[in-house]
């Protein structure tokens, strides 16, 4: 396994998905295409809003966020006093809605965030709960993969976050294509991990370091299985 594929830096592997400006692995386009064809036969839309993300573009999420200028929430999406909060507060708060540049599975290219065009636009959606369930826009699409996904006919497609493990808060729009994240999961080492923070020029990277193995069991490897 190549390292820059788990750390988000490199694109060999990826094809970007026609018509969009998105780029997903390459091994698993034909699922996807299916899945969305099997979809667009139920009526929906089913699109993405976010696939691969690059390595860079997490590093500026996460300085962002450590550095005060970019608002962090708690569990309920309140905004935080950022003045109020010790650095091992702030480097939680941010792990539960993103990831560490180098640590998250957007980087791999078998991720992807979606939504329902048909019931929502690329603008309106904000990946949020509560668009997913209910009378949420897109509810309905979730309902329909629920089932695709519990009868194992979602074209090996699951969602990683969708209960509360304590860990990154649960998004029912992730959906992840297992034969190839868990491969990629089970080559990224705990020394790798922790390494590629070593090497990382983020903010609070001492505070970071001295929780790199809980951040690893419970932000990285605690997700759900298929
Ligand atoms: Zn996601």
């Amino acid at each position: 396994m190549n390292i820059d594929i788990l750390l988000g830096k490199t694109t060999e592997h990826l094809v970007p998905l026609e018509g969009t400006k998105f780029l997903i692995h390459k091994q698993m386009l034909y699922d996807f295409l299916k899945l969305q064809k099997e979809a667009a036969a139920e009526g929906f839309d089913l699109k993405i809003i976010s696939a691969f993300r690059d390595y860079e573009r997490q590093l500026k999420i996460w300085n962002l966020k450590a550095s005060g200028q970019r608002q962090l929430v708690d569990d309920q999406e309140r905004p935080l006093q950022f003045s109020e909060l010790s650095p091992t507060q702030i480097i939680f708060a941010i792990l539960r809605w993103s990831a560490l540049p180098g640590g998250s599975r957007h980087h791999w290219g078998t991720d992807i965030d979606i939504y329902d065009g048909n019931t929502q636009t690329h603008e309106s959606v904000q990946l949020v709960p509560s668009e997913t369930v209910g009378t949420g826009p897109a509810s309905r699409l979730h309902a329909w993969l629920d089932s695709k996904i519990e009868t194992n006919s979602a074209y090996g497609f699951y969602r990683p976050y969708s209960t509360d493990r304590g860990g990154v808060a649960p998004e029912r729009w992730h959906l992840s294509y297992y034969a190839l994240s868990r491969r990629i999961m089970e080559s990224y080492t705990f020394s790798l991990f922790k390494k590629n923070i070593e090497e990382s020029d983020i903010q609070l990277k001492d505070v970071v370091l001295e929780h790199a193995h809980e951040i690893y069991e419970r932000f990285f490897l605690n997700v759900d299985l298929p």
